[in-house]
C-alpha cells in the first residue's frame, strides 16, 4: 500500500504454480503461457478478497484454438484451473520470437465472478481487447468495477517445457487517489522490462519496488500459496447423486461395469463400479 493511501499493489511470484499446471495437464507452451498467465491474475484477484469462503473464478471465452480458460482462487491466491485444449501450439511471432498467446486465447468475453459464501455472487463481464490476459483484466477493472489499475503478468516457459520463470502484479488506485501518484505510477510502467526478466533479476520486492520507484510504500503481508485442487470422492459421490434417480439407474443397468470420473483441474480419477452406484441411488431424488 503507498503510504498516502492512493494505491495498492499485489505480486505474486507463480513458478510454482505455474509448474504444477504443467505437470497436471501436460500443456504446450503457448497454451502453458494462456493458462499459466490467467491462473496468476486469478491468486492476485483472489487474494483481494478478503473472506475463507470466498471463491473467485476467471473465465476466458474466446475464439481461439486454446479453446475456454477457467482459474478459480480461493482468498488466499491458491488457485486450480484448466485450458479447454492444453495442446494450443502457436508458431512464435514473427515480430519478436515470443510466445503467441493472443492468438491461442482470441477474442471474446472475460467472466469474473466472486462466490462470497451466502450472499449473491458478484459476477462481472468485459470483452477480450486483447488476449494476452494482463491487459484484459486492466480493462476489465475500468470498465466493469471503474478501478483503474495496472496489470502485468508472464510466464517463461523453458526449452523442456517447463516454467522457467512466473510472476505479476496488479496495482489498483484507490478512491480519492493523488493525482500525482497516478502520474508516477504511469511513468513507472513505461520503463518497466518483461515482468519475467524484472522477477528473475530482481527477485519478487524488487519486482515490485521498480512499478512503485518515487513512491513511498509499505509492505504488508506475505503468504505462500500454490496450485490446490480440494476436489474429493465426497464430492464427486454428490455430484452423481444430483444427476438423479433415474440416470443413475441407467449407469448401473449399463454394460459398463466401472464409470470413471475425473476432475478437469487436477486430472484425479475417481471410479464407481455397480455397488458404489447402487449405494449413491438410495441417497438421489
Ligand atoms: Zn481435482
Amino acid at each position: 500500500m503507498t503510504t498516502d493511501g492512493s494505491a495498492r499493489a499485489f505480486c505474486i511470484d507463480g513458478r510454482d504454480i505455474v509448474n504444477r499446471a504443467i505437470d497436471i495437464h501436460k500443456t504446450a507452451p503457448t497454451a502453458t503461457a494462456a493458462l499459466g498467465r490467467t491462473l496468476l491474475a486469478a491468486s492476485l484477484m483472489g487474494s483481494m478478497m478478503g473472506e475463507k469462503e470466498d471463491v473467485l473464478t476467471l473465465r476466458f471465452k474466446g475464439d481461439g484454438e486454446g479453446g475456454a480458460i477457467l482459474a478459480c482462487s480461493d482468498y488466499m491466491g491458491n488457485v486450480r484451473g484448466h485450458n479447454e485444449n492444453h495442446q494450443s501450439e502457436r508458431p512464435l511471432r514473427a515480430v519478436d520470437g515470443k510466445l503467441d498467446v493472443r492468438r491461442c486465447v482470441g477474442k471474446g468475453l472475460l467472466n469474473v465472478l466472486r462466490d462470497t459464501g451466502g450472499k449473491e455472487p458478484y459476477s462481472g463481464v468485459s470483452p477480450i481487447v486483447s488476449g494476452e490476459i494482463a491487459e484484459d483484466i486492466a480493462y476489465y477493472f475500468a470498465t466493469s468495477e471503474q478501478v483503474p489499475s495496472i496489470c502485468a503478468l508472464g510466464v517463461l516457459v523453458d526449452t523442456d517445457y517447463s516454467c522457467k520463470c512466473a510472476g505479476g502484479l496488479i496495482i489498483q488506485l484507490l478512491p480519492f487517489a493523488d493525482p500525482s501518484i497516478a502520474d508516477k505510477l504511469e511513468e513507472n510502467v513505461k520503463k518497466r522490462s518483461a515482468v519475467t526478466t524484472e522477477l528473475g533479476e530482481k527477485g519478487l520486492e524488487g519486482l515490485l519496488a521498480g512499478y512503485l520507484e518515487g513512491i513511498e510504500y509499505e509492505l504488508f503481508d506475505e503468504f505462500d500459496c500454490g496450485y490446490v485442487c480440494n476436489c474429493s470422492r465426497d464430492r464427486t459421490d454428490r455430484a452423481l447423486i444430483s444427476l438423479g434417480k433415474k440416470e443413475l439407474q441407467s449407469m448401473i443397468d449399463d454394460e459398463q461395469q466401472t464409470f470413471e470420473l475425473g476432475c478437469q483441474f487436477c486430472e484425479k480419477k475417481y471410479r464407481y463400479g455397480k455397488a458404489d452406484l447402487k449405494k449413491l441411488l438410495e441417497s438421489a431424488k
